[in-house]
């Protein structure tokens, strides 16, 4: 099967809030064909969430899963602090999205509708998902560190937001630069780049 490419940048479906779907949609095949693309897509990729308008699709859909193949650049302490652990394929519909507390976290993240770049972004700490399952049927998702920040990304994308409008825009990189702040606590990267607290 011939993979859809990743829009990138610059095509308005990104910058479209997308529309909900009824439960009558995802039971059917046309949902579950779409889901099932998203998710190799996904894989592909390779990254940790895909978001359907980043298929075209202007849809509240969100695939997201994260595994220890994905972090293996880093080390049990750089995992600790970004709170980074695999994460179970998860499949949502109509995400809704909750904060608890006001901590927040920077790192560097990036997109893959925003091919080749990084910048610092900051994230809530910990949040609470709601939405509906591939059974139709409500779920509540809490979420810690990374997988918080992933679900945050994702479900920006369904309210036509991408992360440049999030980041510490200084901060924006090429990869090829990125790679040697990726793991640099982020007081020092936000000193280099001129970044005040
Ligand atoms: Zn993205």
């Amino acid at each position: 099967m011939l993979l859809p490419k990743i829009v990138q940048t610059g095509k308005t479906v990104l910058r479209t809030p997308a529309s909900s779907v009824t439960p009558e949609q995802i039971a059917s095949p046309e949902v579950k064909r779409l889901v099932t693309t998203m998710t190799k897509v996904m894989r592909a990729a390779p990254g940790v969430g895909l978001a359907a308008p980043q298929i075209g699709v202007p849809l509240r859909i969100l695939v997201m899963e994260d595994k220890d193949s994905l972090m293996s650049k880093l080390s049990p302490d750089q995992r600790k602090i970004r709170g980074r652990v695999p994460f179970p394929l998860t499949v949502l519909f109509n995400p809704e999205l909750q904060f608890v507390g006001e901590e927040e976290d920077t790192f560097f993240e990036g997109c893959l509708s925003v091919s080749g770049f990084s910048a610092l972004v900051p994230r809530k700490r910990s949040v609470i998902v709601t939405g509906l399952d591939e059974s139709g049927l409500p779920v509540r998702i809490e979420a810690q560190g990374w997988p918080a920040r992933i679900f945050q990304h994702e479900i920006d994308h369904l309210h036509g937001i991408l992360y440049v409008d999030r980041m510490l825009s200084r901060s924006f990189c090429i990869n090829d630069e990125a790679a040697q702040w990726l793991l640099k606590p982020v007081e020092d990267v936000k000193k280099a780049f001129g970044i005040g607290g």
